[in-house]
């Protein structure tokens, strides 16, 4: 049985809230030792203005996500060089508080979303793609090497920022999940330019997590038959959100992928999104001719399994079948999710809050945040308004 997902608002903020907020220019955080498993902790960071080119933003919400776990779990995540904690946080959404005096394009009260990575001097972070990052020196927020956002307020440039319409102000903190998969159709579109029709038609999403969920929305928005595939059978929360977009749900413990690609015409596409590296080899054994497959799950472990490689490798020059792995996002792609949230409203409107199945108030339950981020679908951790 699943709890009912709490709805939008159910966050008391006038409950006994206990954490001071205002003492000493300072201001809290939740920050963890990088390296040491289950160090989650309050901290405080100076409270700063921004500077003539920046802006400040008060954070309302920061969605978990596994990487956040593995974070937690001590197994990824760097601190800030000349620090010993890392603030964690990367999935945003805030208000533009304060602007610099340079800045034009963002005003007090605008909601954005902030970007994840920060390049280094490689080419093509030079070039404005650190998501292809060369020389993987750059930093990520809340990652590897920079704090995060899961403070009272952060100081960022605009071309970093994103404005979300105030409409999307409920669901705009899944702009950041949604870009791994704007990404990864992108990169499918680009790469399949070399076929003179490409009109992906199916699809199979593998994993039925936030990421999933998402790309399977992105992909149900263009119309292509989806069908995605975890590990739980339905009835649950996760296929409930596959059926309402008209997305095929399918649990492996009923079927299987090799008996679903059976069942389906030419498998176009393949978003492979359930941090199980086995999977991605198994998906290239179903890959249709002409297909694309995309590799999305950040493993960290050193997980080995036995692969049919004549069988795969057969397949792939016969049928002119492409593997590519997608990381992080563009500018674009966040620009582009904010664009897709909100004609997802319109498509299935409430459909992407169900997606968001626990809210922690942050200062005072961020202890529960390593254990909610392996339970529902997203956990979101909320911070009070100012
Ligand atoms: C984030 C990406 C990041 C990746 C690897 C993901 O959870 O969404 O922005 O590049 O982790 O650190």
């Amino acid at each position: 049985m699943h709890t009912p997902a709490p709805r939008f608002g159910d966050v008391d903020w006038t409950e006994d809230l206990v954490t001071d907020t205002t003492t000493d220019g300072r201001m809290p955080a939740i920050a963890v030792y990088p390296g040491k498993a289950q160090s989650l902790h309050l901290t405080s960071l100076p409270r700063t203005l921004p500077d003539p080119d920046a802006v400040r933003v008060r954070v309302r919400r920061v969605g978990v996500c596994g990487t956040d776990r593995d974070i937690i779990e001590g197994r990824y995540g760097r601190a800030p060089s000349g620090s010993d904690e890392l603030v964690i946080g990367h999935e945003s959404l805030g208000v533009v508080d304060a602007v610099g005096a340079n800045v034009s394009d963002l005003k007090p009260g605008d909601l954005v979303v902030a970007m994840v990575r920060r390049p280094d001097g490689c080419p093509c972070c030079q070039a404005g793609q650190p998501d292809m990052c060369l020389w993987q020196q750059y930093t990520e927020r809340g990652i590897l090497g920079a704090n995060g956002y899961m403070v009272e307020h952060y100081t960022e440039q605009p071309r970093y920022l994103l404005q979300v319409p105030p409409e999307l102000e409920e669901v705009g903190v899944l702009v950041e999940p949604l870009t791994v998969v704007e990404k990864a159709v992108r990169q499918a579109d680009l790469i399949q330019r070399r076929v003179a029709c490409w009109d992906p038609q199916t699809a199979i999403v593998l994993g039925a997590g936030p990421v999933g969920l998402l790309g399977t929305l992105l992909l149900r928005s263009r119309g292509v038959n989806v069908s995605t595939l975890a590990r739980t059978p339905a009835p649950n929360p996760a296929a409930a959100v596959v059926a309402a977009c008209g997305a095929h749900y399918v649990a492996t413990r009923e079927t299987s992928l090799a008996e679903l690609a059976r069942s389906l015409p030419n498998v176009d596409l393949i978003l492979e999104a359930t941090g199980v590296s086995a999977l991605a080899f198994e998906a290239m054994t179903v890959l249709g001719i002409n297909g694309v497959l995309v590799l999305l799950s950040v493993t960290g472990g050193d997980a080995t399994a036995p692969v049919p490689t004549d069988r795969i490798n057969h397949g792939y020059v016969l049928g002119n079948k492409v593997t590519v792995g997608s990381v992080n996002a563009a500018r674009e792609d966040f620009a582009n999710g904010v664009a897709h949230l909100t004609s997802f409203e319109r498509l299935w409107p409430g459909l992407t809050a169900q997606l968001i199945t626990h809210r922690l108030r942050g200062l005072d339950e961020y202890k529960q945040i390593g254990e909610a981020a392996g339970a529902g679908i997203k956990t979101v951790v909320e911070f009070p308004p100012a």
